[in-house]
């Protein structure tokens, strides 16, 4: 936990451009942004990501996610918003610290970060679904 660079910034031991902060979430530019205006939400609490976050934290950080990504599509005069997490580092996640990209969108920015593909098979998603669901039963 000493070293994640996020908790460094909620201490202020790191630099960081900060735009919202309340007493469980803290957001701030993205140093090496997607697009112009990115912002990244944090819980101030350290835990690795989604998967292991406190439930309380994740809906503080849900809330504040919502209007900071208002707040950022209106300031940027963004025409839409990608709003990402990557999940373990297979997933791209560098920064093992949850957090929520707010990536603003532009005309013709260029960006294709969102690629769909098909199923080999209808069963393939049917039994994919089941073993999901089973997780709930
Ligand atoms: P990830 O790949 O873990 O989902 O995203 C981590 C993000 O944190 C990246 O977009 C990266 O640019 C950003 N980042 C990494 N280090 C720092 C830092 O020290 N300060 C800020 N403001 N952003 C950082
Ligand atoms: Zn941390």
């Amino acid at each position: 936990m000493n070293d994640c660079i996020f908790c460094k910034i909620v201490a202020g031991d790191l630099p960081a451009e900060k735009v919202y902060e309340d007493e469980k979430v803290l957001a701030f530019m993205d140093i090496r942004p997607t697009n112009e205006g990115h912002v990244l939400v944090i819980p101030k609490a350290h835990s690795t990501n989604v998967l292991d976050i406190e439930e309380s934290d994740w809906i503080e950080v849900a809330k504040a996610t919502r209007r900071i990504a208002k707040a950022t599509k209106s300031a940027t005069q963004a025409c839409g918003l990608n709003l990402v997490m990557n999940v373990e580092s297979c997933a791209g996640q560098v920064v093992m610290h949850p957090h929520a990209h707010i990536i603003p969108r532009y005309e013709n920015d260029g960006l294709d970060i969102w690629h769909g593909k098909e199923y080999e098979s209808e069963t393939i998603m049917k039994e994919l679904a089941n073993k999901i669901r089973n997780k709930f039963a």
